[in-house]
């Protein structure tokens, strides 16, 4: 929606992640298993895939969806715009109660080709799983399931958390609730981005 929206290139290290692992390339075939449970995929495999990203889109703005997770790669990333004398201007923090996210992982459907997200709930999408954009299929992500889903909020409160704590010490944390629907939450972060432009 972002790059929709703005223009924006957005990267996350999950989704390639997927594509990779759909692909069958050994990048893929290396992380699915840490992937599919749930756990963290190593710093160094996610550094890497970010600073491959930039030295092919960085430019005039970018927005990374789902990275840093932790503060080694929050400090690793600190270096890497340094080198691309870019700053960091804007951390967005999600806020989504366990239950939300629960609730939410429990319908979503994403485009296999383009990442569209969207949930069974919505337009007929359960009856035709097709997305609006590019007519790729719209498929259940593997690690949307409950027991993973535990692991990956372990992860989150373990290793993400603390990040909150960093952002705001650097002076760019904005929370956002994220509990509420789709549009309102949207409007909320256009507003963001549109004041740091
Ligand atoms: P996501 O699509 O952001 O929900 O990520 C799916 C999975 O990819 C996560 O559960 C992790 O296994 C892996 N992953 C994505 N981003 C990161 C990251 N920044 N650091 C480590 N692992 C990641």
């Amino acid at each position: 929606m972002i790059t929709r929206h703005f223009g924006i290139p957005v990267t996350s290290p999950g989704a390639i992640l997927r594509r990779e692992r759909d692909l069958g390339t050994p990048l893929g075939l290396e992380t699915a298993d840490t992937t599919q449970h749930g756990g963290l995929v190593s710093d160094k495999i996610i550094v890497e895939l970010i600073e491959d990203w930039l030295r092919l889109h960085g430019g005039h703005g970018f927005v990374f969806d789902g990275f840093p997770r932790t503060i080694p790669q929050a400090e690793s990333l600190q270096s890497i715009l340094v080198r691309h004398r870019t700053p960091l201007v804007l951390a967005i923090w999600l806020d989504v109660s366990e239950e939300t996210v629960a609730e939410r992982i429990a319908s979503r459907l994403q485009c296999q080709s383009c990442g569209f997200t969207t949930s069974l709930s919505s337009g007929n999408f359960a009856e035709r799983p097709v997305c609006p954009y590019c007519d790729g299929p719209l498929v259940r992500r593997n690690d949307d399931d409950v027991e993973v889903l535990k692991k990956r909020l372990e992860e989150f409160n373990g290793k993400t958390q603390p990040l909150a704590a960093f952002y705001e010490k650097a002076g760019v944390l904005r929370k956002i609730d994220g509990n509420r629907d789709r549009e309102t939450v949207f409007g909320d972060i256009s507003r963001l981005i549109e004041q740091s432009a």
